[in-house]
């Protein structure tokens, strides 16, 4: 039984100084991607569902096909929901078993978002389900939800600090600048604020637009309190270019289990670079 609550999870990695990789997952050969890759780096892993893929497959549907793929796996998984702004979506994940949900009222008041977020919390917590908050606007577009690079602002302690204490939400989502997407120019991440943030509510760091991010920020990121990195961006685009080169080299190639097999290769092997960079490799036997 490799499933393993979000709370759990990222306790110990925030202890221990690492970060578990939050990849998201848009098929089958994507939740097998990032499966092989945990199980073959021994890391604890989690697997993100996002509003697109909820929009073209379904919530079931994925969190079924989770569940079949990780029956034989030997390291912790956790299935998490991102990005809901919905309620009833959150208790829908819940309900199906995932083990980490994320409610996301930053587009709402500070007021607001601490409510909904609160009755999440409280729910996600009776069962033992991780719960994840976002405070300060992320940049970019995930899923179906665009930020106006304006409109993205750096978290402050202030904020970071009463939205926890409103909610008491398990892991936080700050924006540190990053963004979702692949970035134009390099980004800087805002790593005093994080140090700052993180010491102030004491609790696992989220950081969201995982892809793209200088290696050396990130390492300075995870050693200032981040536990969970979301990464999407870049794993579908490395899926995508594996696909394309087997067409590129036939045009009449349709069998889709040589391209979308050679995009599972290839994304297997970038989760596996994340995996490392991030710390988490090995670290499934601290794991009962
Ligand atoms: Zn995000």
């Amino acid at each position: 039984m490799p499933f393993i609550s979000g709370t759990e999870l990222l306790k110990q990695a925030w202890q221990r100084k690492y970060a578990v990789g939050a990849f998201s997952a848009h098929n089958a050969e994507t939740i097998q991607a990032i499966l092989m890759a945990a199980e073959e780096e021994q890391s604890p892993v989690m697997i993100q569902i996002g509003q697109r893929v909820i929009h073209h497959i379904g919530l079931e549907a994925m969190k079924v096909m989770i569940d079949t793929l990780a029956k034989d796996v030997s390291v912790p998984v956790c299935i998490h929901l991102d990005h809901s702004r919905q309620y009833v979506q959150t208790i829908q994940a819940i309900q199906l078993g995932f083990q980490s949900v994320m409610f996301d009222g930053s587009a709402l008041s500070f007021e607001e978002n601490t409510a909904w977020t609160r009755k999440v919390v409280e729910v996600a917590r009776a069962l033992n389900i991780g719960s994840e908050g976002e405070i300060g606007k992320i940049g970019g577009t995930e899923d179906d939800i665009t930020v106006a690079e304006e409109d993205a602002m750096i978290t402050s302690v202030h904020e970071a600090v009463s939205f926890v204490e409103a909610t008491d939400v398990d892991y936080l989502a700050v924006s540190i600048g990053t963004a979702h997407g692949m970035y134009k120019k390099p980004p800087k991440l805002a790593l005093d604020r994080l140090k700052e943030i993180s010491e102030a509510v004491n609790r696992p760091i989220v950081l969201h637009g995982g892809s793209d991010v200088p290696d050396e920020q990130i390492r300075q990121a995870i050693a200032q309190g981040i536990a969970k990195i979301n990464v999407d961006t870049e794993l579908r685009q490395t899926f995508t270019l594996g696909m394309q080169d087997i067409l590129d080299a036939d045009r009449e190639e349709y069998h889709l289990a040589v391209s979308l097999g050679k995009g599972r290769e290839r994304m297997k092997l970038k989760v596996q670079e994340k995996i490392r960079l991030f710390g988490s490799a090995g670290k499934s036997k601290e794991f009962a």
